[in-house]
């Protein structure tokens, strides 16, 4: 099995497309197969070399690595099409000699004219077929006058083109629908139907998995490949993805692209989890014991997936869900690497300055506070702020705050926190119960029981250890508020 994922480089990489890489990927690592990775970058306009480099970058943290592709080459290369521009022009010559495709010098407000007609007629627009009986010598006659043709395929009239898709069945289009189409544009460039053609049946691709925005094109794709005399891959058109008031998923339901994910904090397990799970349901089998869940690492969807079972119906991108699965798998991840993965948002709230080992230990000793109770690592710092915007001092001199501290339920509550905190440690559950404890045995609640225990936390240039120490928070306190502590 050989499959591709085949994005124009003309921006960041949609999460759409992310599952369309992501289906491909699970195929060719549930059956041994090849995972291929082409650039369709003949639009010279819209291509970027840098939206290449950053779809990479998103592939890779995804974890959806290929077996060839542009940067590690393979022995179906090159892979990128403006590098094959031979290819193209060499199958289009033969297209042509074979009576399978012509020059067309039609200009383009001759076909503007035509397209307005065809509208007004309430007919579907499509060439109307002007040079497709050109005579060789009127050919030579434009190319002498130096016009520049594109060139165009002969569509057989009256036919039905049917293709079996995986997804959906089996799918008829008649060739009336189809106007003689551009194979290779008059700047010479390849017209995505055609280079397709020649990419995926060269680099022998077995399976087409793609959106089903496609699928008008396919019956296009078929065409070539029987002129050419190539055997069609099977293909499998993927249902768009839509946000949760189902139209297709864009800007207005927020992040679109991987890249704004992981800006956001996500991990990529939880988005590739989360994706997958959009038109595909895996079921369960003996491997798995039943279970139903939908928390799955990479290889074991690899495992378990089917085209078989995925859906044509459109799937929808649910925002919530992916938040809890990301929850799921930062509680899963060790702290280093989520102190790792965090650091950059508590530096960009300048709480933390550069990256040594020390500011990680630091980092990744209170983490137990936030994770669990954040959708994303983005959001760990604004749960941990109290350790560096805290400032005791300051918040005694609130009066307000001041006067429930010197209240004598205050000292009460600082004495029990001192011997309700065992370890060094706390993390948020544990603190928790420390706090209902406290409440319990001092009958203090509200401002009451939360003041003095925010007034023992220590300044914020101290380790955690300190921090948590309950000893040194009373005392800290105790030295702060002018009382006695415990
Ligand atoms: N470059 C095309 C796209 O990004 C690829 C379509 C295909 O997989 O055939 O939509």
């Amino acid at each position: 099995m050989r499959v591709r994922f085949a994005p124009s480089p003309t921006g960041q990489l949609h999460v759409g497309n992310a599952r369309t890489a992501l289906f491909n990927w699970l195929l060719a690592r549930g059956h041994d197969g090849t995972f291929i990775l082409r650039i369709e970058d003949t639009d010279v306009e819209r291509s970027t070399k840098e939206s290449e480099a950053s779809i990479l970058e998103d592939l890779r943290w995804l974890g959806l690595e290929w077996d060839e592709g542009p940067d590690i080459g393979g022995g179906h290369g090159p892979y990128r099409q403006s590098e094959r521009l031979h290819l193209y022009t060499s199958y289009a010559n033969e297209l042509k000699a074979g009576g399978h495709a012509y020059c067309c010098f039609c200009s383009p407000q001759k076909l503007e004219a035509e397209r307005k007609a065809d509208l007004a007629a309430g007919r579907p627009p499509r060439y109307h077929g002007t040079c497709r009986s050109l005579a060789p010598h009127d050919v030579q006659h434009h190319l002498d006058a130096g016009e520049k043709p594109v060139i165009r395929f002969k569509v057989p009239e009256h036919i039905d083109v049917t293709f079996r898709d995986l997804v959906r069945g089996d799918v008829t289009f008649n060739t009336d629908v189809i106007g003689d189409f551009v194979l290779v544009r008059s700047d010479g460039h390849p017209a995505y139907n055609f280079a397709v053609v020649v990419d995926d049946a060269l680099m022998e691709v077995t399976h087409v998995i793609r959106g089903e925005d496609h699928i008008s094109n396919t019956p296009r794709q078929v065409l070539i490949y029987r002129a050419l005399g190539f055997a069609p891959p099977e293909f499998a058109h993927l249902a768009l993805v839509m946000g949760p008031d189902h139209t297709p998923l864009s800007k207005r339901h927020g992040a679109t692209s991987v890249s704004e994910f992981r800006e956001r904090g996500y991990l990529p397990e939880a988005l590739g989890n989360c994706l997958a799970l959009i038109g595909w349901s895996p079921r369960s089998d003996a491997a798995s014991a039943g279970a139903a869940d939908e928390l799955l690492p990479l290889g074991e969807m690899a495992r378990r997936f089917s085209l078989e079972h995925v859906g044509h119906s459109a799937g929808i991108f649910d925002p919530e869900k992916l938040a809890w699965m990301n929850r799921h798998y930062m509680k899963a991840a060790s702290s280093s690497r989520i102190a790792a993965e965090s650091l950059r948002f508590f530096q960009a709230r300048g709480f933390v300055r550069r990256r040594t080992d020390a500011a990680l230990g630091y980092l990744e000793s209170i983490l137990p506070m936030a994770v669990g109770s954040v959708d994303r690592i983005e959001e760990i710092p604004e749960r941990l702020a109290f350790l560096w915007s805290y400032d005791a001092a300051v918040a005694l001199a609130r009066p307000d705050v001041a006067h429930v501290l010197h209240e004598p339920g205050a000292r009460d509550v600082i004495a029990a926190l001192a011997t309700a905190i065992a370890g060094p440690l706390l993390d948020r559950d544990a603190f928790r119960s420390v706090a209902s404890r406290v409440k319990e045995q001092t009958g203090q609640k509200g401002k009451a029981l939360f003041h003095p225990i925010r007034g023992a936390h220590l300044p914020p240039d101290t380790t955690v250890a300190r921090i948590m120490s309950a000893a040194e928070r009373a005392r800290a306190f105790a030295a702060v508020a002018g009382t006695q502590g415990s």
